[in-house]
């Protein structure tokens, strides 16, 4: 990597040429980051706005997991097998899918290899187990953390390796060069926070012949969000920069607690607690659930089937299916303006109609599983303690004892099932512009459970391998890259200057328009979408959006980063 120094509308900022600069440090940008160097492509270079914030660093579920091939006991699979299976759920190619599945081996053992505590038997065996629309048993788990395990063993690989990670450095544009199909990515501006207070602002570019986008999903957009406070999603860096986007509307959705975000999947609906809901006040508390099943051995039944069945899924809502029990979340806290809670301290109770739960009321699949577990006991938090004791612990970690308070829920974003468009090497339409992770729409409207960690994983892992094998070139002369990348440099300076000179009074500020962004998108682009309503919403996130270029202020450059953060977030919802 070369530094150096380069003039855009006078002013002088500092460069760093290179071939490779990668943006964002979660599980898809750091694999993305080693894979290269492996490949013998070191002269790159990691930016993030965080080290160690985005999903993969910071986000869990009760056993979460990474999808692969089976690689364990006596039922055959295949490739193309797990292909169609990826496929199955639609807005999914079958190449991609081919090219996830064939990957996912070489994957899996890249990360165990890295230490990831991947579990397997004296024999060698990784035991699978079946997760959601998978018809085999090609899940495995690390336990609650297995992103964050990843995202710690690529970490410790990217310091082995010495390659350079830009911390606290937020990208504020891909810079680009060209039109129409002749368009290329050139390098990414960023803004060091450390250096905002200066005359430059904190701008930085980076001058690079690839650049690889690993910034994650969009979870900043919505009110609720069971994505860490830390991953809010750059995806308008990629949309101003002409990446084409599809199958935006596919987000999955479920059941999470909002004091500390967390998935209350598994054995916390195992468990079967009451579900109640109150006032915004805490008053007129009631099992809302009562209403809308015929008693309750099926309403039992669907809160123990939520646990395997996490995701929102509109064909599991007919005949008492799982997926009411979100749906009627939603109406209690979105429409009815109530808050809903999960209860462990005692046992559903049921109403004149409903009588109060007892374990024999469940159907025999659940009733099965809580007598292998031992949980037949009475109270959902003996049983929870029962089947999973850490999941208590969890909880009482981050200062909600679930034995003695009721845990407040909502129907949460979780993930974007679509994103921008990649070819089966992972590049955009925009050449050298690869996005892997969340941010790559290769997911499908309803991925197996896992295959969301297997993709980034193979998809940053084919980019680098594209990158080392056909992208290997050297950048721009300084002064070529400054005459291509002068206007959008300009650009965002004026706006940086402008957000400024608001002050401190006019204007609009980042708080108030990231609060506009998600109160539109929870109420009309979340789990419930009403077309005409999504129809108006467009055209009011449009104006929302330039009015976040016209309007933004920021009381201090060491504001700017989250003034761009904020005209971002706008710009997405309005594409
Ligand atoms: C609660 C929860 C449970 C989940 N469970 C599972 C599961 O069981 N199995 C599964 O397969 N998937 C699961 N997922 C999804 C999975 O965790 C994510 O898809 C995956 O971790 C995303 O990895 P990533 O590297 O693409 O992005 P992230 O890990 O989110 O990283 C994004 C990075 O980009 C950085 N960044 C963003 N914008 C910028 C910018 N402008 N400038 C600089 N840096 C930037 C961020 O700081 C961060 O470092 C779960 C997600 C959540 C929220």
């Amino acid at each position: 990597m070369r530094t150096g120094r380069v003039r855009i509308g006078g002013r002088s900022f500092p460069v760093r040429s290179l071939n490779t600069v990668v943006i964002g440090s979660g599980a898809a940008g750091l694999n993305a980051a080693v894979r290269l160097h492996r490949h013998g492509q070191t002269d790159i270079a990691v930016i993030t706005g965080r080290f160690g914030a985005g999903a993969s660093a910071e986000s869990g579920s009760d056993k979460q997991t990474y999808y692969k091939l089976s690689l364990a006991g006596d039922v055959p699979d295949s490739a193309a097998d797990m292909a169609r299976d990826l496929a199955a759920g639609g807005s999914m190619h079958g190449d991609i899918a081919l090219a996830e599945a064939l990957g996912s081996v070489e994957a899996f053992f890249h990360l165990a290899g890295l230490g990831v505590p991947f579990p397997h038997d004296r024999y060698g065996a990784y035991v699978g187990y079946k997760t959601d629309h998978d018809p085999r048993q090609r899940a495995t788990s690390a336990g609650p953390l297995t992103s964050k395990l990843m995202f710690e063993a690529l970490a410790a690989e990217v310091r082995r390796r010495r390659i350079p990670v830009y911390d606290g450095h937020e990208a504020i544009a891909v810079l680009t060069a060209g039109r129409g199909p002749g368009k290329r990515a050139i390098g990414v501006l960023a803004l060091d926070r450390a250096k905002a207070g200066g005359p430059g602002r904190g701008f930085v570019l980076f001058n690079a012949v690839n650049v690889v986008a690993a910034t994650g999903g969009p979870g900043g957009m919505y009110e609720h969000s069971v994505y860490p406070e830390s991953q809010s999603g750059s995806h308008g860096l990629l949309f101003e920069a002409g990446a084409a986007a599809h199958n935006l509307t596919e987000s999955q959705f479920g059941l999470a607690s909002v004091k500390f975000r967390w998935n209350v999947s598994g054995t916390y609906q195992q468990a079967v607690p009451r579900y109640v809901s109150t006032d915004a006040a805490g008053g007129g508390e009631r099992e809302f659930l009562n209403d809308y099943f015929p008693d309750m051995g099926a309403l039992a039944t669907a809160v123990f089937l939520k646990g395997y069945q996490w995701p929102f899924d509109p064909r599991k809502i007919a005949g008492g299916g799982s997926s009411l029990v979100d749906l009627l979340v939603y109406e209690e806290t979105v429409v009815k303006g109530r808050r809903v809670f999960l209860d462990f301290r005692g046992d559903p109770r049921g109403d004149g109609r409903l009588a109060p739960f007892e374990p024999r009321h469940l159907g025999p699949e659940a009733l099965a599983y809580l007598e292998r577990s031992g949980a037949l006991t009475a109270t959902p938090i003996a049983r929870l303690r029962k089947m999973n004791a850490p999941a208590v612990a969890l909880y009482k970690a981050h200062g909600i004892d679930l034995a003695r308070e009721p845990l407040e829920i909502a129907v949460c974003a979780q993930h974007n099932n679509g994103g921008f468009r990649g070819s089966i090497w992972w590049e955009s339409n925009v050449r050298g512009l690869f996005p892997v992770g969340e941010v790559c729409g290769t997911h499908g409207v309803t991925r197996p459970g896992g295959s969301a960690l297997n993709a980034g994983q193979v998809g940053s892992a084919r980019a680098a391998l594209f990158i080392a094998r056909r992208r290997a070139g050297r950048p721009l002369p300084e002064a070529a890259f400054a005459r291509e990348a002068g206007a959008a440099g300009l650009e965002k300076w004026e706006l940086a200057e402008a957000m400024l000179g608001r002050g401190k009074r006019r204007g609009l500020s980042p708080e108030a328009c990231l609060a506009e962004v998600k109160k539109r998108m929870s109420a009309c682009g979340a789990v419930v979408r009403r077309p005409a309503e999504a129809g108006a919403e467009k055209a009011r996130a449009r104006e929302l959006w330039l009015r976040a270029r016209r309007e933004m202020r920021v009381p201090s450059a060491s504001g700017l980063a989250h003034g761009f953060k904020a005209i971002d977030m706008a710009r997405t919802p309005a594409i």
